[in-house]
């Protein structure tokens, strides 16, 4: 898939070779076309299909070199499996690609507008924010200054251009004024900005946004009307569906693009066949900036949501569906894993390069929440529970000794990553989710991982093939 990266010269004698210290072999199911393995190196960028008698030269170079072998060799030293490089020269070159990614690169920034939310959706993650005192606030004109002017002391910050709304639901009757106000003063530091959102007041709120530079929003569809309404409710109980509708076409008509989320659980996973068909029917398979994309539905601090499916069970699932009506996914996505260039799943389906991952996600380097509280977050699943806020920007900026630990967390300072096979390009898996599962970051979350490599890295490999 990518081939072009060698850092051996081909005058070197033979005996000068030797097998890097960081290629991967995932093993590939029959199903993926016919090639056997998966072979990977992050610290040359590289991700190849090989079958099992190119596999067998690898494993046995270089003791049993042998002549037949020359062409499956040389390519092995082009793409750096074979390398002149020895280990400790490897290790220093992978050490500076390691702290090369932990620059920030496309730094992110929220404000959590309130933990209001209209809805009571029946797998909410964050019920425990529906307590009054949390509830009733939202964040004044005061406290974003506050968040505005600490986004100017944070280094990681020093080169962000966007912004997102975060809630709860940031867009309500009671937030419109303040949300007014983000966008204004927000503007004047030439912010782009985004958000995620319900939808029910998109329609309200489009003609505000057509005034500013939104070039996103994020909404969530279920599915068609009764299986949406039957799970996403107004708190009242009353339905949400052709509100949203209305709402996300008003933002395409407008020209904000939408990413329409779906989330998944045993309860809806059945639908979403009649829900391509629905949104084939109403039009926006055909239509510009319109998205969708499944994710499971996760578990919360304190709940397990009905109808929850772990990520194999979920996989396995997809997989199966796309089976059934392969078009199925051209329209609808599946969220395997961060579709992030120098991840695995685009260096297999686009050929970029595949960079190491010492950690799982922009929360550890570059992503910062600022909430009505005065509190600080690096996690957006995390907001509004103190148990996570790394930090305060009221009355001054200070993070406490949690920041540290968000900062650290990597497949270095996690004991069970540091022995773990695909740690470079697995990150260690979501803190949060680690921490649900295991009372500490500093533990690895393997099972969304495991479940990309055996189910969705071979459907993609069969997707190229
Ligand atoms: S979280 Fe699991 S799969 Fe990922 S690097 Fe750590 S041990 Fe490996
Ligand atoms: S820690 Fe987990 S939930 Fe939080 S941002 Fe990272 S991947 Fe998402």
């Amino acid at each position: 898939m990518r081939g072009d990266k060698t850092t051996n010269g081909d005058h070197m004698n033979e005996s000068t070779f030797r097998k890097s210290s960081y290629t991967v072999v995932i093993p590939l199911p029959a199903s993926a076309g016919g090639v056997s393995y998966l072979v990977c190196n992050p610290l040359y960028g590289n991700a190849s299909l090989m079958s099992g008698e190119e596999l067998e030269v690898l494993s046995r170079f270089p003791t049993d070199s042998d002549v037949d072998n020359d062409a499956v060799v040389s390519q092995l030293k082009d793409e750096g499996y074979i390398t002149t490089l020895t280990e400790e020269e490897e290790k220093e070159l992978m050490n500076k690609r390691y702290e090369d990614q932990k620059k920030p690169q496309n730094p992110r920034t929220a404000i959590i507008v309130t933990y209001q939310c209209n809805f009571r959706c029946t797998y909410c993650w964050a019920d425990h924010l529906f307590v009054p005192d949390t509830m009733r606030v939202v964040i004044d004109e005061k406290t974003v200054d506050a968040a505005l002017k600490t986004m100017t002391q944070i280094p990681a910050l020093e080169s962000v251009e966007g912004m997102s709304f975060y809630g709860g639901e940031p867009f309500l009757p009671s937030t419109r004024s303040i949300v007014t106000y983000i966008l204004e003063r927000g503007s004047e530091r030439d912010f782009s900005f985004h958000a995620n959102t319900n939808g029910y007041y998109l329609k309200e709120f489009v003609p505000l946004f057509s005034e500013y530079a939104v070039d996103g929003l994020g909404v969530t569809l279920d599915g068609c009307q009764h299986v949406h309404d039957a799970r996403r409710k107004r708190s009242d109980g009353g339905g949400t569906f052709f509100k949203i509708v209305e709402g996300i076409d008003d933002a395409l008509d407008s020209g904000i693009p939408i990413g329409v989320r779906i989330n998944v659980d045993a309860q809806n996973i059945g639908e979403l066949l009649t829900f391509r068909d629905w949104v084939t029917e109403h039009g926006w398979v055909n239509r510009k900036n319109i998205s969708f994309t499944c994710t499971p539905v996760l578990p919360g601090k304190d709940t397990t949501p009905p109808g929850l499916l772990t990520y194999s069970e979920m996989a396995e699932r997809i997989v199966a569906l796309r089976k059934e009506s392969p078009s199925l996914f051209k329209v609808m996505h599946y969220a395997w894993e961060y579709f992030v260039e120098g991840y695995l799943s685009q260096t297999i389906l686009q050929g970029t390069e595949l960079q190491p991952r010492p950690f799982y996600c922009s929360a550890h380097f570059q992503t910062f929440s600022f909430d009505p509280f005065g509190d600080i977050y690096c996690c957006p699943r995390a907001v509004g529970d103190r148990t996570f806020s790394v930090g305060q920007f009221i009355p001054e900026l200070k993070f406490n000794e949690k920041f540290e630990d968000w900062m650290n967390r990597d497949v270095l300072s996690i004991p069970r990553c540091r022995t773990c096979d695909v740690a470079l390009m697995c990150g260690g898996g979501c803190a949060y989710e680690a921490y649900l599962q295991s009372g500490t970051l500093f533990e690895g979350y393997c099972e969304k991982y495991r479940a990309f490599l055996e189910y969705g890295a071979p459907l993609f490999v069969g997707q190229r093939m």
